[in-house]
């Protein structure tokens, strides 16, 4: 018998406790769930979130994949203590709850609504958006959830220009790799998306140098991560109206703090980090694809490498 732990946040835990054991079984896979262990040695997979109790990988000496709750693993991926396999999340709930939030958004600055919810006070001001044909946007990462975003934006209508480590091609999207495609990216798009993991050579690529080639006047999305962003220079560029608002859901302190600038900023929405949340019911079906590929001898899928940190 399979034994899998839950090393995930109290909160998080009834979910997947509740729907693990069924889907593990619909897989015919003869295992148990554990809340917690004293016997770290006879664990086989660990499911993460960051928050858990265990940070010290040493002792799980059997555990053959270590599956993370997140798409984003930087709070795991440096832990010197980790040397088995680690497996990050991408699955249908994630990335279907990221293209719904950054299609909003987008849709917010694209259509000026502003203008209109806020009110127009008896002035009859007809402000007409140009058709999404005629607005770029570009998106800093065209992994599973930019590259989802990508294509969806791209069915709208819009110019969607992507930036990605490697070069890429996908249909109807104009790609930009590597650090030479950064600034031609940037210029390309009146609204910036930012879905880069962090990582060493991600951290600040929004600094006053790059959001000096952004489009004049750009609006920014950033259900990324705060570290992508330096923030002084940010509130800079929105000052001098370099960018004409941000709307921002990842911070480099979460929860942000009641007196960050950024709360009172007149050119900055926050969002509290819910731009896409893992779905437990969708989710737990690819922790039970790994574990079954893990069992299998078949490679894992969404394995992290850990070289370039995502
Ligand atoms: P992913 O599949 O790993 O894709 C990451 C993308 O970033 C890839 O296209 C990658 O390029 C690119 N990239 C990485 N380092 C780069 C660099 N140095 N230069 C240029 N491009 C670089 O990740 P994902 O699943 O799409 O998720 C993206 C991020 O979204 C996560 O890491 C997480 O931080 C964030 N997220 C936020 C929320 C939220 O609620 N706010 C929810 C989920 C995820 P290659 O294609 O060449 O590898």
């Amino acid at each position: 018998m399979l034994n899998i732990l839950l090393n995930v946040p109290g909160a998080d835990r009834p979910s997947y406790e509740a729907r693990l054991p069924d889907a593990l079984k619909r897989a015919g896979l003869d295992a148990r769930v554990l809340m917690e262990t004293d016997e770290p040695e006879m664990v086989d997979y660990m499911v993460f979130a960051p928050g858990g109790p265990v940070s010290d990988f040493r002792p799980f000496t059997r555990t053959k994949a270590v599956l993370s709750l997140w798409a984003g693993v930087e709070a795991i991926v440096g832990n010197q203590t980790l040397t088995q396999p680690l497996c990050r999340m991408v699955d249908t709930g994630l990335e279907r709850g990221m293209v719904e939030w950054v299609t909003g958004h987008v849709m917010r600055y694209h259509l000026g609504m502003d203008a209109q919810i806020h009110g127009l006070n008896g002035g009859w001001a007809r402000h007409i958006p140009p058709l999404a044909k005629d607005r770029s946007i570009t998106i800093l990462g065209l992994g599973a959830l930019g590259a989802a975003c990508a294509r969806t934006l791209a069915g709208l209508g819009f110019e969607v220009h992507g930036w990605s480590r490697r070069p890429k091609q996908l249909e109807g999207i104009t790609c930009h790799a590597g650090m030479d495609g950064l600034g031609p990216a940037l210029a390309s798009g009146e609204i910036v998306v930012l879905l880069l993991p962090a990582t060493t050579a991600t951290e600040n690529i929004l600094n006053a140098a790059t959001l000096a080639q952004m489009h004049p006047g750009a609006f920014l999305l950033n259900p990324g991560r705060g570290a992508l962003i330096n923030e002084a220079d940010l509130l800079a560029a929105l000052d001098s109206g370099q960018i004409t608002h941000a709307t921002l859901d990842t911070f480099r302190k979460e929860p942000l703090p009641p007196d960050h600038a950024f709360w009172a900023h007149p050119k900055i929405t926050v969002t509290p980090h819910i731009a896409s949340e893992t779905r437990p019911d969708s989710a737990v079906e690819m922790l039970v694809e790994n574990i079954r590929r893990g069992e299998a001898g078949e490679p894992f899928v969404n394995l992290v490498d850990r070289s370039a940190g995502y």
